[in-house]
């Protein structure tokens, strides 16, 4: 078995630089969903930042992965804008009143205060009692929702595919105000020294068009990506769920420093179209892999993920196509891992690219 050579701070680091590693990163997409890992459940989670903490430091320490992250999750933002979530005890959370029904409403919404507002502070909390525990080997970052799947919780999924044809006008001033939100979260997660990703999973040609996600979603993702450069001193990475292959051409250029795509999308195609210009990552099946299959099928898709992405010209990491469900069995996780080591060590990548040439 392969045994890490440098830890995952010093790995991403030199990936950064686009220096020699070890290996491949790997990150496996965790979060809420492992809250059950120590015993906690979902609420717990999302409210007490000890207990995101203890989790994110106790699955750090038996998996090594690459990157710890701490995600507003879905509706973080929306909820720190006057939206109204619904917790369930222990299950993923729902919005139950979005803060827009109508126009007037725009004028409700407010500049939001990372420090008060939400969960917010617990998500900021969260990330420094993490540094502070393993912040000498770890790479440590937060992620956020991009602005038009926030738009999704601040009007509800619906309404906002309505409004994006009757309402247009309306729909801009609201992203207009949920980017300058997503921008002060940004600065004050930058201002402490970390890094920060979106999710945008609203995005998705799944749901929308090409056209729309032009004039809806990508100018204002665009000034949060710059303002992730600016305030952080570093590239943002995306995740769309779902299908987005008709979207990479525009994200090239769009400031993103790493591409995470679905597994309903082709590795190959993405390494393909988007290689030259940034990382991608991906994209082992969650559901059907990681949550319903056994030790071998992760071995599989782990080693074909990895044998078609190790050379993409601006690095790739293996990860899951999307986040790894709860309940998800945890010898699947080690065995992604396991095997995400064997397989994506540079002694073998060396003597598969000499292979191949
Ligand atoms: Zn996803």
């Amino acid at each position: 078995m392969f045994k890490d050579e440098m830890t995952p701070k010093e790995r991403m680091e030199a990936f950064s630089k686009g220096e020699e590693m070890d290996r491949i990163p790997v990150v496996p997409d965790m979060g809420v969903t492992m809250s059950d890992y120590l015993g906690y459940k979902t609420w717990d989670y999302y409210s007490n930042s000890d207990v995101i903490a203890d989790t994110e430091v106790a699955l750090f320490k038996r998996f090594y992965h690459d990157s710890i992250s701490v995600s507003t999750t879905l509706r973080g933002m929306a909820e720190a804008m006057g939206t109204e979530i619904w917790y369930p005890e222990d299950g993923i959370s729902q919005l139950k009143e979005p803060v827009v029904k109508k126009v007037e409403d725009i004028e409700k919404l407010k500049i939001i205060n990372p420090l008060k507002d939400g969960k917010l502070p617990v998500l900021i909390e969260a990330l420094e009692k993490i540094r502070d525990q393993v912040g000498d080997v770890a790479s440590i970052g937060a992620a956020m929702t991009g602005p038009f799947s926030v738009a999704a919780s601040v009007l509800g999924t619906e309404t906002l595919l309505r409004w994006m044809v009757k309402k247009k006008d309306a729909l801009h001033k609201i992203m207009d105000i949920i980017t300058i939100n997503n921008g002060e979260y940004i600065k004050e997660v930058g201002s402490r020294g970390f890094g920060m990703g979106f999710a945008d999973p609203v995005s998705s040609t799944t749901l929308i068009r090409k056209k729309q996600f032009e004039e809806f979603s990508l100018p204002y993702l665009k000034r949060n990506i710059a303002e992730v450069k600016k305030y952080c001193g570093s590239s943002a990475g995306l995740h769309i769920c779902g299908d987005s292959k008709d979207l990479w051409p525009l994200l090239k250029d769009s400031g993103i420093g790493n591409f995470s795509l679905d597994n309903c999308e082709s590795l190959l195609e993405a390494k393909e179209i988007l290689g030259n210009d940034i990382v991608i990552t991906g994209n082992v099946p969650p559901v059907d892999v990681m949550y319903l299959g056994n030790t071998e099928d992760v071995k599989k898709s782990v080693k074909e993920c990895i044998d078609i992405g190790y050379d993409s010209p601006c690095g790739y990491v293996l990860s899951t196509g999307c986040q790894i469900p709860k309940g998800t069995k945890m010898e699947n996780i080690d065995a992604f891992m396991e095997y995400g080591r064997e397989f994506g060590n540079y002694k073998r990548l060396k003597e598969l690219k000499n292979e191949t040439k």
